[in-house]
This record gives structure tokens, C-alpha cells and sequence, in this order.
């Protein structure tokens, strides 16, 4: 036998089941596809930029986060919490009041937070804000947009300000996903201040990959998987590897290449990466957009930030990145670049012709679908000798890859440690 577990895929799901294995005293050996680890997330660096794949953030709130990496040394350069709302009439601030005090009068005075609102928001927040075991009910699961309005959330603060961001966080303008997983990710928005490593994105799957003792097997993806002759057989193009157990992380859109299991259905995005002549002036909150008659983006992009101002180390000293998000289930998603660029001059209210494109991605399986109920422990065995991780099986975040890894290799290692695989 090569090992006791392969594991296929070297995402965050992959890394951190590699990492419990390892921990149980487990031999294991990651085989990854592609020339780096981190799967979805991936950091490219142009002429000194650093563009993530596809805009995210690191939420420490995340309880796997806290429990796992090495926060500290990831250097977080952290967003404020809360957003910049442009309509017609400008940019107004609405601040998480208790993190912002200062801009807690400017946020309680602006049109877009009525009293009624923010009563319906802890409504429906109240009972996953106090105890986050609460969302995992399945039972008690709806679709978002159901759930917001069953709990009266109906006013400006829904339609000008959540409703975007939350499109944004979902990859998903149609509020069809689960409302518990909603409230799980608000609840660590409230507790947390996402943001940015010093080394972009990159440096978690790296800081995670570091700390396993038999190096990552980059550029190795894994052609066929079989369970023969008490034993799992990995074939990649160098040859074949056997184990006493495989463990399936490579993504929701790669599930069905290797088990018998459906891929999930999944939400895209895309990112367009921009160097700005002049810092946009929008400090460190994420911009959306609310120009649009009854509420919404008026144009394609969901979400915009000036990222240099939030993590400069992200470009270089003196010049200015600033990313834009498009959402793929929108008629607008794959807009072109002069209709991003319009947009953006609309948003930042200044002129785009100086700004040059860094690059653009395009993420079609950003997210898993996730519609209700949101799924309670699904389980990490599909069959004899294999397991399956990822984000589709627990749930579309960080936090849900972290988990998932983590469920799967503590199940594989009490598997072999009970002897009911040998
Ligand atoms: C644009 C974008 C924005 C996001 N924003 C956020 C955010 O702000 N906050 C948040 O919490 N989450 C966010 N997410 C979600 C988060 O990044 C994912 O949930 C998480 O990274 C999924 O990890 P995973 O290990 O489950 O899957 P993946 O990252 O997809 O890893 C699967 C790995 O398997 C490899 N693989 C596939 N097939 C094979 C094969 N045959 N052989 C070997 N290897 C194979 C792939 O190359 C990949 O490395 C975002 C995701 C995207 C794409």
C-alpha cells in the first residue's frame, strides 16, 4: 500500500482533512490538478497587483478559522464593517454601529435604515444571532427572499442595501438560497471584520499546505478512482497510487468525474480588476449599488470596492486597485469591459479613461446553488472506501470547505483506527 488515504484535490476542503489525517497519525498523500494549491481560492499577482480569483474575504469570525489557522500570521487587512450605498443622489454610509460608533449617527440618520427595518432584521437574524446551532434546522429552512419577507423586511434597508450585498456573498440574485445559510454567514458578519491577507488570498491554502509533512502533489489530477481488490486505486497520468481509503475534495463541478454522486448545481460571478489613476476616495467599504427604481443595481456591476485602500499591500506603493463584481445569473453578467468601465465612472462619479485593465475572471462554480433546507451533517462516506468533501457538503463558504475537510478526515481516520477497513 502507497499510503492509508489519498486525498484528491487540494482546495481548502482537500488541505484540511489532509491536516486531521496527518494529526490521527494517518500516512496520507494529496494529489491537486492543478500548479498551486487553494482550488477556488487563488491569488494571481500582475506587475505587482494582487488579484484573488474571483473577489472574497476572510471572515476570522469563522469558527473553523478561529479553531485552524493562523490568523495572526495571515496579517488580515480588514474591511469596514458595513457598506457604501450609491443612488442617484451619492454615496451614503451605513456602518455597523456598535464596530463604527462614530458613524453611528450618520448611519441611524440615513434614509436607507428605518426603525421598522432594523426591528425585522434582528427578527429575523434573533435567534441565529444568539446561538448558531439555531440555522442548522433544516426543518425550519426556507428560501431567503420567503424568509425576509415572512419576517416584515421589506424597507430600503432590504431593498437598497442586503439584498445586493447578500447577492454579492450568494453569487445569486434570486434569493432562491437557503435562508439559514444566509443568516449563519450575517451572523459572522456581525461578529466579524472580513478581510484581506498581506499575501492575498493565496497565503490560507498555503499557510494550511505548509504544515503537511508529505508536500502536496501539484499538477496530478486524477483520471479514475476504483475501489479493487480491498483497496483504492488513484490513477493519475505518472501512474497509479493505492490506499485504504480515498477522500473525493475536487469541487462541486468535478464531483461526477470521479463518484457516482450528481454535481450540485452551482452560482457564478465574475471579477474585473482595475488600476485606478487616483484612490477612489471610498476608504475601506465595499460600494453597491441601489440606482435602480425600486432599489438594486441600475447597472451590471453588484459590488465594488477600492481594495488598495483596504489591503495596500495588494498594489504596489502608490498605485490603486479597485475590483468590480458581476453576478453570472443576471442579463448583465458577462457585460463587456466598456460597459464595466461606464458603470464604474456612474458609481465612482469620475472619469475611467485612465484606469487600466489588469485582468477579469470568470467563476461559473463560485458557489453551490444551496437551496433550502440547508443540508444538517451530510454524510462524508459514498461508499466502501471513499469519502467526499467540500463545500457543497456542508455548506458555500470557507467556514463550510474548513468543516467538511476536517468531518471527512476525522471519519476516515476512526475508520481505519476501528479496523472496519483494512
Ligand atoms: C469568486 C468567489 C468568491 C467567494 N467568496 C467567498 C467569501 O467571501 N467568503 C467565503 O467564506 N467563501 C467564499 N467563496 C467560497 C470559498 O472559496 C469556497 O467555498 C471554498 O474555497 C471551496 O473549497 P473546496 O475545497 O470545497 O473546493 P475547491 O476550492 O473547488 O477545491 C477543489 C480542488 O480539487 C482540485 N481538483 C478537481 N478535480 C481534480 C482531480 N481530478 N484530481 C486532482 N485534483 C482535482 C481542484 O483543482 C481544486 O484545487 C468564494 C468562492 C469564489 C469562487
Amino acid at each position: 500500500m502507497d499510503t492509508d488515504v489519498i486525498v484528491i484535490g487540494a482546495g481548502l476542503a482537500g488541505l484540511q482533512c489532509a491536516r486531521r489525517l496527518q494529526r490521527s497519525g494517518c500516512r496520507v498523500t494529496v494529489l491537486e490538478a492543478e500548479d498551486r494549491v487553494g482550488g477556488r481560492v487563488r491569488t494571481d499577482v500582475i506587475d505587482g497587483f494582487r488579484c484573488d480569483r474571483g473577489f472574497q474575504v476572510l471572515n476570522p469570525a469563522y469558527p473553523a478559522v478561529r479553531d485552524w489557522i493562523s490568523v495572526s500570521a495571515l496579517k488580515l487587512q480588514k474591511f469596514g464593517v458595513g457598506a457604501l450605498v450609491s443612488t442617484d443622489e451619492g454615496a451614503s454610509l451605513v456602518a455597523h454601529p456598535l464596530r463604527h460608533p462614530r458613524l453611528a449617527p450618520a448611519t441611524l440618520g440615513s434614509r436607507h435604515v428605518q426603525a421598522s427595518d432594523v426591528l425585522a432584521l434582528l427578527r429575523w437574524m434573533g435567534p441565529v444571532l444568539l446561538r448558531e446551532s439555531r440555522a442548522s434546522r433544516a426543518a425550519d429552512d426556507r428560501t431567503l427572499r420567503t424568509s425576509l419577507d415572512a419576517a416584515g423586511l421589506t424597507g430600503p434597508l432590504r431593498r437598497d442595501l442586503l439584498d445586493t450585498f447578500l447577492a454579492g456573498v450568494l453569487a445569486d440574485s434570486s434569493g432562491g438560497k437557503s435562508a439559514n445559510y444566509a443568516r449563519l454567514l450575517m451572523r459572522w458578519f456581525a461578529l466579524g471584520a472580513p478581510g484581506l491577507p498581506e499575501e492575498g488570498m493565496q497565503a490560507l491554502p498555503e499557510q494550511m499546505s505548509a504544515s503537511l509533512a508529505d508536500p502536496v502533489r501539484l499538477g496530478t489530477p486524477v483520471r479514475e478512482l476504483e475501489d479493487t481488490a480491498g483497496r483504492v486505486r488513484a490513477t493519475t497520468d505518472s501512474g497509479a497510487l493505492h490506499a485504504r481509503l480515498a477522500v473525493v475534495a475536487v469541487g462541486p463541478q468535478h464531483a461526477a468525474d470521479l463518484t457516482d454522486i450528481p454535481a450540485p448545481a452551482a452560482h457564478g460571478l465574475t471579477t474585473w480588476w482595475f488600476r485606478a489613476s487616483e484612490p477612489p476616495g471610498t476608504g475601506r467599504f465595499l460600494m453597491l449599488d441601489a440606482a435602480r427604481a425600486g432599489g438594486g443595481p441600475a447597472g451590471p456591476v453588484w459590488n465594488t470596492a477600492a481594495i488598495s485602500e483596504v489591503a495596500p499591500s495588494y498594489a504596489p506603493a502608490g498605485e490603486h486597485l479597485v475590483q468590480a463584481t458581476t453576478l453570472l445569473d443576471q442579463p448583465d453578467g458577462r457585460a463587456e469591459e466598456r460597459v464595466i468601465r461606464r458603470d464604474l465612472e456612474r458609481l465612482y462619479r469620475t472619469s475611467t479613461r485612465d484606469w487600466e485593465l489588469i485582468t477579469h475572471h470568470v467563476v461559473p462554480h463560485a458557489l453551490p446553488a444551496q437551496p433550502p433546507p440547508l443540508g444538517d451533517r451530510v454524510g462524508q462516506r459514498i461508499n466502501d472506501r471513499t469519502l467526499m468533501a467540500g463545500d457543497h457538503r456542508e455548506h458555500g463558504s470557507i467556514q463550510g470547505a474548513l468543516v467538511s475537510g476536517d468531518r471527512a478526515g476525522q471519519a476516515a481516520a476512526g475508520l481505519l483506527a476501528s479496523g472496519g477497513i483494512v
